[in-house]
């Protein structure tokens, strides 16, 4: 039998600003998983958004999280992702849709890659319904506020938080 060549492979890339990483987020990556023989977790290394971790506390929260998924590893990027994509061998973009509010950006966002680069294909997941009112901004608004995120964000995350951030009880 013939061997699969590296571009049989079927890389898909899970791109995003995950600031910080929830369990929408997860849930996508572990529904992503058995689909593919690698998902690569792509962190947005964005300068511009002021985040609340680094680039490289985000990637370092992920690999820790993501410790028990072994066809998943967890890499950052700049620029556009198709290029990203291209160094990688990847031809899948895995998208989280929770609703039809993102369907629009989303929409927008696979025609544009498409365009770039029509070798590239976006699929679309969704989350267990109990995640699809999740997203980073709202966790971090509600805990900042002092909201109970227990269930809704890896410990990893957690903890961290409550290092980094002053809530007004404490
Ligand atoms: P952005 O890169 O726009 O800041 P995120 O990092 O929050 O977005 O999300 C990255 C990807 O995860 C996007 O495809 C987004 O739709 C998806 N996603 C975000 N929150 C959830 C959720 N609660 N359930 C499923 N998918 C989600």
């Amino acid at each position: 039998m013939q061997k699969p060549s590296a571009l049989a492979t079927r890389v898909a890339v899970y791109p995003g600003s995950f600031d910080p990483v929830h369990n929408g987020h997860i849930d996508i990556i572990e529904r992503g998983c058995p689909i593919f023989d690698e998902v690569v977790v792509a962190v947005l290394n964005n300068t511009s958004k002021n985040p609340l971790f680094s680039t490289e506390e985000r990637v370092e929260i992920l690999q820790e999280v993501l410790a028990d998924q072994p066809h998943c590893r967890v890499e950052s990027f700049s620029g556009l992702l198709v290029d990203f994509m291209s160094e990688i061998g990847a031809r899948t973009i895995v998208r989280g849709l929770r609703a039809v509010s993102d369907f629009e950006a989303e929409f927008q966002m696979a025609l544009m890659n498409r365009r770039l680069d029509p070798r590239v294909e976006t699929v679309f997941l969704t989350p267990k319904e109990e995640y699809s009112y999740l997203s980073s901004r709202l966790t971090k608004e509600v805990f900042l506020l002092g909201g109970d995120l227990e269930g809704l964000v890896p410990k990893e995350v957690l903890e961290r938080m409550r290092e980094r951030v002053k809530r007004p009880q404490e």
